[in-house]
């Protein structure tokens, strides 16, 4: 199976073939992007965040805030607060969408 992320984490769409590997890529501007201090995750544990992020969409769990596609304000809330569920039920973490 491959899996490929379409959520935008943070700013940015998430690298499948990097950003899932490492939870770190290069950003707009030179900067770097660290997904996993958002969620203070690294490793097989960011990775295992993902696909239970994206498996949270493809059974409907997020419910009303299940788009989180977009970088809108709305998207971003929802980003949010589907991570903030996923790393609370299943690493028992709060996440920080300003780390
Ligand atoms: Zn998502």
């Amino acid at each position: 199976m491959f899996l490929i992320c379409l959520c935008v984490l943070e700013t940015q769409p998430i690298n499948p073939i990097h950003g899932i590997s490492t939870g770190v890529q290069p950003g707009p501007g030179g900067t770097t992007l660290n997904y996993g201090a958002s969620t203070g995750l690294s490793g097989v544990l960011f990775q295992a965040f993902i696909i239970l992020h994206e498996l949270g969409h493809l059974t409907d769990a997020y419910g009303a805030t299940n788009d989180d596609s977009s970088n809108t304000a709305t998207g971003k809330a929802n980003q949010i607060a589907n991570n903030t569920v996923v790393l609370k039920d299943c690493f028992n973490k709060n996440f920080n969408p300003n780390p």
